[in-house]
């Protein structure tokens, strides 16, 4: 059966365009079991493809039946998650750091058809029987093959499901994002146009497989014809060993979390000098802080510092280049516009369209590259899927963000938090970044966070910050002293809490259930 169709979006054909083209060049830069790097060619990345392809198809699954890839990233990674693209099998990437029971929750959601895990991704004891197999460079066995099953589908489409992605639930509870190949093939060829990413670039990605954040790295690398190179949390987790694996890789872009970058900029952030081959960050997933951003640009002196803007939800909705130099005054970073293909509007809370600078709305992103809906969860997707706000009978549908943010003079966007994390304290509306922003400027904090605490049906502003020298003295009173001369009376945190780190949720975002817990109980 002939399951491929050349003129139907697919994620595959996609990534793999470039095999035809430039076989020989590297796909993927790795580390070997003995740690020394190696190059997996294009040419031996699709071989790669087709032993997966080959192992998986005799297993008589369906267009749509959904495979759970646990992996780190990789080049074995990649091509599990390519044969599965090429064969209609949606996958779902989870990290082998992933909790034992978000993992079960997930493999009970989605019910996957398989659970295939990559070598190295060891044990788990999971009370599922599933069926399992493994994978790695030497390629795939079945451990559990699945039961024989009727094939009802003859041909993988742009509309099929491409991945869906269990979000790390910064912003309440975890969802499956289902998107097409038609939204990421369409997406990724937009930003890739729109110069992001040059063929001759080193992508050094340092997400979890399961943060859409990983799939970008790889769909950008190897969509324009470049090499990435999957970065271990073994590599991350020392300053020093991170800045030299960038650096013997030959890195010259590199995507991560903004606190990807904070142990290096407190600890020994001249070493970042070295780094002079990187001409591009791309950061995303939540704000930079200013003052860390600023040191960033005088460390990689040159580079583009590019913000990325966007939730799963659409992969992404903007990129946008941080003005170099990054003057004192300024207080945020603009988002900028919609990458091309897409376009972002405001809407009040009315449901009026915003147009005038200054007046905060709510992002509604019109694009190509929206997700299909969340998981087993009609009614969450329509929540957000919404009408065109601007002329709801075209019948099209737009993504609503829950960001609110507001337009400059020149159109530019400016992102002001999360209408669903916008508190009201005595009846005043509370911006948590504001007040992030003002705990940013004290004397030795190196980093701040924010968060609403429940009181006696009120809610309480209390903040963590790390300093710059563990282990000083914090004079909160002096702390507390200076919110009140910078912060109206209802924005000031009752306490201000001394943390080693601001604690993280598995993507590496500021996990503020987790800070709410840590600065009441240091109370
Ligand atoms: P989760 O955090 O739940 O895993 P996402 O990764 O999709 O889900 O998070 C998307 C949200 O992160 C956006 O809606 C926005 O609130 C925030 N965000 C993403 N990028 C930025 C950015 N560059 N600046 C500020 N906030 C951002």
């Amino acid at each position: 059966m002939e399951l491929h169709d050349p003129t139907a979006d697919n994620l595959c054909q996609y990534l793999l365009a470039p095999a035809a083209r430039t076989p020989d060049k590297a796909a993927v830069v790795e580390p070997d079991e003995t740690g020394t790097l190696t190059e997996v060619s294009y040419r031996q990345l699709a071989a790669l493809v087709d032993e997966y392809t080959r192992a998986l198809e005799p297993l008589g699954l369906d267009v749509g039946d959904r495979v759970v890839v646990e992996a780190h990233s990789s080049a074995a990674a990649v091509a599990m998650l390519l044969a599965c693209s090429k064969l209609g099998l949606p996958f779902v990437p989870v990290s082998p750091q992933t909790p034992d029971n978000r993992l079960l929750a997930i493999l009970r959601s989605v019910e996957p058809a398989l659970h295939a895990r990559a070598d190295g991704a060891d044990r788990r004891d999971l009370p599922w029987a599933g069926d399992t197999a493994r994978f790695g460079r030497s390629g795939l066995t079945t451990e559990h093959p699945p039961a024989p099953r009727t094939r009802r589908r003859r041909r993988v489409l742009a509309v099929d499901t491409a991945y869906i992605i269990f979000t790390s639930g910064s912003t309440g509870r975890p969802k499956g994002v289902v998107m097409s190949h038609r939204a990421i093939v369409t997406f990724l060829r937009a930003v890739i146009a729109d110069g992001l990413v040059g063929d001759t670039d080193r992508v050094a990605s340092t997400s979890p497989l399961q943060f859409d954040f990983a799939l970008f790295g790889i769909g950008v690398a190897l969509g324009s014809g470049a090499t990435l190179v999957p970065v271990g949390r073994e590599n991350l987790d020392s300053p020093r060993r991170m800045v030299n694996f960038l650096r013997d890789a030959g890195v010259t872009q590199v995507h991560g979390v903004p606190s990807l970058w904070r142990p290096v900029l407190r600890h020994d952030p001249e070493l970042l000098k070295r780094l002079d081959k990187v001409r591009s960050v791309v950061f995303a997933g939540e704000s930079f802080p200013l003052a860390e951003l600023r040191r960033l640009q005088e460390m990689l002196a040159g580079a583009r510092l590019v913000n990325g803007y966007g939730a799963t939800e659409s992969m992404a909705a903007s990129f946008t280049d941080v003005p170099d130099p990054l003057s004192a005054e300024q207080r945020s970073l603009s988002i900028g516009r919609a990458h091309s293909g897409a376009e972002m509007t405001l809407v009040d809370t009315s449901g009026r369209v915003v147009t005038r600078p200054g007046v905060v709305g709510e992002i509604h992103l019109r694009s190509p590259s929206l997700f299909s809906g969340y998981w087993d969860d009609p009614q969450a997707t329509a929540q957000v899927l919404v009408p065109d706000p601007l002329d709801p009978r075209h019948g099209q549908v737009v993504l609503r963000t829950g960001d609110l943010a507001y337009l400059d003079e020149r159109n530019e966007l400016y992102f002001v938090g999360r209408a669903d994390s916008q508190v009201q304290i005595r009846g005043n509306r509370v911006e948590l970044g504001d007040v992030e922003s003002v705990l940013a400027q004290l004397p030795a904090v190196t980093s701040a966070a924010a968060t609403i605490v429940p009181r006696g049906g009120d809610h309480v502003l209390m903040a963590g910050v790390v300093l710059d020298d563990a282990a000083a003295p914090f004079d909160e009173d002096a702390a507390l002293d200076f919110c009140a001369q910078e912060l109206s009376a209802y924005m000031r945190p009752r306490r201000i809490r001394p943390l080693a780190d601001l604690p993280l949720t598995e993507n590496g975002k500021v996990d503020r259930v987790l800070l709410a817990r840590l600065v009441t109980t240091a109370v």
